[in-house]
């Protein structure tokens, strides 16, 4: 079996100070033109997508240069100002991830986050990057879509066995986490810690959706149950 785990509203929260910090280096590469990422499509978005609309709402270069230089502004960004406060691990996501491990699963990321950005954020609520080996990251694909045969073939050369869609469960907090799962191939696993409900998460066709990560064994043996009889 393989998990992967998305970041924000997954794993964790940060509550707003990870938009602040990006808003924050638009700022300081542009100067204050009046950024805001309403309207840009946030929960379940790609990064480098993230960037280019609002590049594009303000007329910024998107050359790869430009945004070589976002990702690393954003970085050094994130890096001094997300505080452990502000990153709270949500209900179970750790337990989960380790209980994962022991049982022997492939455990990696299916996020958003840029790769270096993904790991500051696990790190400040509390979960040891080295829980996940490998990922799928924000500037690897056009769309959240192009990310999970990139996470299961980096499980497959870390591990150096075979994983399977049908053994790979998404774990994720939006319905476009619930999408680039089915569209793989793989399962998914809704939990309702981010903005969006329970229900909704199930509607947009998650195998199982839960309010939260709470109950490691019962998740646990779900997972397995429905990896195993495919
Ligand atoms: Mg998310």
């Amino acid at each position: 079996m393989l998990v992967l785990f998305d970041i924000d509203g997954t794993l964790l929260r940060t509550e707003g100070a990870g938009v602040r910090a990006m808003l924050a280096t638009f700022r300081e590469l542009h100067g204050d033109l009046g950024f805001s990422l309403d309207g840009i499509q946030m929960a379940g978005g790609l990064d480098k997508l993230i960037w280019e609309a609002m590049c594009l709402r303000h007329g910024l270069a998107t050359s790869d240069d430009a945004h070589a230089k976002f990702r690393a502004a954003y970085g050094d960004r994130l890096r001094a100002d997300l505080t452990a406060m502000q990153t709270r691990a949500m209900p179970g996501a750790a337990a989960l991830v380790h209980a994962a491990h022991d049982c022997g699963a492939g455990v990696g990321l299916l996020t958003g986050n840029y790769e270096h950005t993904a790991y500051i954020k696990v790190e400040r609520a509390g979960i040891p990057a080295k829980c996940f080996p490998f990922g799928a990251y924000g500037d690897q694909g056009a769309s959240r879509r192009d990310l999970p045969p990139l996470a299961i073939a980096r499980a497959v050369a870390h591990h150096g066995r075979p994983f399977d869609p049908s053994q790979t469960v998404i774990i994720g907090d939006t319905p476009l986490d619930v999408d680039c799962a089915k569209a793989n191939g793989c399962i998914a696993l809704g939990v309702a810690t981010g903005p969006v409900p329970r229900e909704t998460l199930l509607e947009s066709g998650a195998d199982l959706a839960v309010d939260t990560l709470a109950d490691t064994p019962s998740l646990l043996a779900w997972m397995q149950g429905v990896t195993r009889r495919r």
